[in-house]
């Protein structure tokens, strides 16, 4: 066993109201100057919806994340390193502006110079990159609020396997939620394999998956390898820039700026402790629905004497054990398992997880004549919510509604709990016995997801910078799984100065 540690996320999507806030406070922060202006390190999209980069889950269009080869070992799914270098100059895996949308500015001054006059003056649009006027007919959620559901959901490729069919678009029948989303800060990332440069690289002491920009030599091969397109080309540079899970704050110990500022207060961060030495066999499960528990394995009980004597002989400090069992994040991820990850089936072992949105479920109980006390009744209506499990399935677990009933079941007699609680009804043990969650486990939760203070939510220990060590140079470095040669106990993580790695 090799226990390394992992500053990770979890977002509450029942909370997300779609605000934008986290992208915008992330663009200022990150992203506000030429070169990136159409980058967007934390995005929020309208679900159903094709996504941003335009329909970026298609793998089979952008060969993005991992696949297992013939003799079931991961592989790239962009090709083996020698195909890879054929493609330097003309890589068909990498998205348009159009299908990331091109930014645009408007003629502000207009409002504030234009003469007196009858009309009420208007700020055209602007591109942003050439400065000419621009109609404006694509952005980064253009589904949003449903505005361009009717027309788009379908280009949605969760909807697959005749899923669309069930699905209505029609603005009354139809379901949608929010989707943040920013760079996953995999395990096992691609973008690190793919790059030939070396310069991408995932920190030891924290996880964070950051680029060398003195190192990157603007091939590119990151952005189609990510399957989640969270990596993005600079144009005024010609590098690669990323989500860098705003490490200067992580070290000091603050929560990234897009969870500070979060309106809706469902961003979880936490340190968690993983097996490093089982990282390659995790991503290389044969059933991608066998992919979920394989990664809820990799996580180590910070609270287990053998894991943290194994933590501090392998160079974790105190404070992070300590951190660890404090995480909120291990906490909705191992103890409540009521978070998943988004995509497992890329086998990149993501790192920022979700607890699924649940429709109002007591509605559906009541629509279908049933009794909100009964578990049978609640629990069958998981089964006929507005957002349909195969949907969600499609998201989070690789396809098995199975596993995305449970987390929903035990969401729902948390509801149920809690209602009869602030009623003051008579607590009835038969829906949360049927979760599996004892009343004090149903308050614990409770607090975490719907009252939980800052402090809660954001468990970041302070960076040991005396621990850092200078850069270990490419040869150092590897994901661990390294590209095409299957699970390997070579490739770990680097060690670099903490310093390193701004854009
Ligand atoms: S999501 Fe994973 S593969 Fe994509 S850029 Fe982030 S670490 Fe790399
Ligand atoms: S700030 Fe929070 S609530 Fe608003 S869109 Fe972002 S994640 Fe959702």
């Amino acid at each position: 066993m090799r226990v390394m540690s992992q500053v990770a996320m979890v977002m509450n999507l029942d909370k997300c109201i779609g605000c934008h806030t986290c992208s915008v406070t992330c663009k200022q922060t990150w992203t506000n100057r030429s070169g990136v202006e159409y980058a967007w390190f934390n995005n929020v999209e309208t679900k159903p919806g094709v996504g941003y980069p335009r329909r970026y889950e298609d793998q089979e269009r952008w060969k993005g994340g991992w696949v297992l080869d013939r003799k079931g070992r991961p592989a790239l799914r962009s090709g083996s390193r020698l195909k890879r270098l054929s493609s330097l100059f003309a890589n068909p895996g990498l998205p348009s502006i159009d299908d990331y949308a091109e930014p645009v500015t408007y003629d502000y001054d207009t409002l504030v110079s234009a003469p007196a006059g009858q009309d009420v003056p208007v700020a055209r649009p602007r591109s942003a990159l050439t400065g000419r006027p621009v109609a404006v007919t694509w952005g980064a959620n253009w589904e949003d609020g449903l505005g361009g559901t009717p027309e788009h959901g379908a280009g949605d490729p969760n909807l697959g396997g005749g899923l669309a069919e069930k699905v209505r678009f029609e603005f009354e029948q139809t379901f949608m939620f929010h989707l943040p989303r920013l760079c996953e800060h995999c395990l096992n990332p691609a973008c690190v394999a793919a790059c030939p440069s070396g310069a991408l690289y995932k920190r030891m002491e924290d996880g964070i998956v950051l680029v060398d920009q003195d190192r990157c030599r603007g091939w590119r091969m990151c952005v189609s390898a990510c399957p989640y397109k969270k990596v993005y080309a600079n144009h005024a540079t010609g590098k690669a820039e990323k989500c860098t899970f705003c490490f200067p704050r992580i070290e000091a110990g603050q929560p990234t700026i897009c969870s500070e500022t979060c309106v809706g207060r469902l961003r979880y961060l936490g340190v968690v402790l993983y097996d490093a030495d089982r990282v390659g066999r995790a991503a290389a499960v044969p059933e991608e629905t066998d992919l979920l528990d394989a990664q809820r394995d990799l996580f180590l009980d910070p609270y287990d004497p053998e894991v943290a004597a194994a933590a501090r002989a392998d160079g974790i400090a105190e404070d992070w054990i300590d951190a660890a069992r404090r995480s909120p994040v291990r906490a909705l991820i191992s103890e409540y398992r009521v978070a998943l990850p988004l995509h497992p089936e890329y086998r990149t072992l993501p790192m920022v997880w979700y607890v699924p949105p649940l429709s109002p479920v007591l509605d559906a109980v009541g629509a279908a004549g049933g009794s909100a006390d009964d578990p049978d009744h609640v629990f069958a209506a998981v089964t006929r919510l507005r957002i349909p499990l195969e949907y969600l399935a499609n998201l989070f677990t690789a396809g098995d509604t199975d596993a995305v009933a449970g987390v929903l079941m035990k969401l729902t007699a948390l509801r149920s709990h809690m209602r009869a609680r602030s009623l003051g009804d008579p607590a009835d043990r038969g829906l949360l016995d049927a979760v599996g969650l004892t009343p004090e486990q149903a308050e614990d939760l409770h607090r975490l997801l719907a009252v939980a203070r800052y402090a809660d939510r954001f468990v970041v220990p302070t960076a040991h910078r005396e621990a850092a060590t200078e850069d270990q140079g490419a040869a150092g470095f590897r994901c661990p799984v390294d590209a095409g040669q299957g699970p390997t106990p070579l490739g770990m993580p680097t060690r670099r100065r903490t310093d390193e790695g701004a854009p």
